[in-house]
């Protein structure tokens, strides 16, 4: 680690990416994702920096207003479509583009942080009261566990709403039936309905639930509290994970950052 005399405050961008990867390693990421650093680079110093779960072109913009010269999100800016060229007007190459015109590092982590241990599906999982949550998905995605008590859909419908702060929700037929073993997938977990079937849960939260999946057997209910609210406390953690080590690092949470949804 290079001296930091004559540096100020500022930090090597790699040593806040060290403390990430310490807990959500870089090569736990999924083939198709692009966690780490998708502009500048871990040599870069950086002094100030913005937490989001999205990096937007808003995001890069409050970054900018507020001096941060490093942007740190749970999705990554450049993923799953790959940017062929930095045009203007459109949103993914404008926030790139004003990143690089302001020196702005950025840096994700994006399946490590859903399959790390006390990651982002263990905290759904603990915030509903599951003491020892369990994997759900081999690899790492989802968790599971009992309730400390059992609740009816409807009764878990109106705690899950107080657990994540979200007004409305999507869900199957509220079970009339008791729910004892609760299944969670961060982010867009539908694929893993059958995981929890399999497991014997009676009910899964995720988001991005589409129409044919509300069509749920027998004694289990699917809830979609939306991609956004289930994974909104990535910022806390990536934020609680520097602090930890760097506690002295300016750092704040984007207040740019909402979900793209409206509900009316
Ligand atoms: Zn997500």
């Amino acid at each position: 680690m290079k001296s930091q005399n004559n540096l100020g405050n500022t930090i090597e961008a790699g040593q806040l990416a060290a403390v990430i990867e310490e807990f959500a390693p870089i090569f736990t990421q999924e083939e198709w994702d692009n966690s780490g650093f998708s502009v500048g680079g871990a040599n870069r110093r950086v002094k100030k920096g913005l937490i989001a779960l999205n990096c937007t072109l808003e995001v890069v913009k409050e970054a900018v207003e507020k001096n941060c010269d490093i942007i740190i999100t749970h999705h990554p800016l450049i993923v799953h479509t790959p940017l062929m060229n930095i045009l203007d007007g459109d949103l993914r190459s404008e926030a790139v583009a004003l990143a690089i015109k302001n020196d702005i590092t950025i840096y994700s982590s994006h399946t490590p942080l859903d399959k790390a241990i006390g990651g982002l599906n263990t905290i759904m999982a603990q915030k509903m009261g599951i003491k020892k949550p369990k994997e759900l998905v081999k690899g790492g995605f989802g968790a599971y566990g009992k309730l400390p008590k059992s609740l009816t859909g409807k009764e878990l419908i109106a705690e899950v709403k107080k657990v994540f702060n979200v007004k409305n929700i999507r869900c199957s037929k509220p079970l009339a039936t008791k729910i004892s073993i609760l299944a969670v997938s961060s982010g867009g977990g539908q694929g893993s309905i059958s995981d929890a079937l399999n497991v014997g849960a009676q009910a899964l939260i995720t988001g991005d639930v589409t129409h044919h999946r509300f069509y749920t057997p027998d004694g289990f209910m699917v809830i979609d509290i939306g991609h956004h609210e289930s994974e909104w406390s990535a910022t806390t953690l990536l934020e609680s994970l520097i602090k930890r080590k760097f506690p002295e690092f300016s750092l704040q949470i984007s207040k740019s950052d909402l979900s793209p949804i409206c509900y009316f």
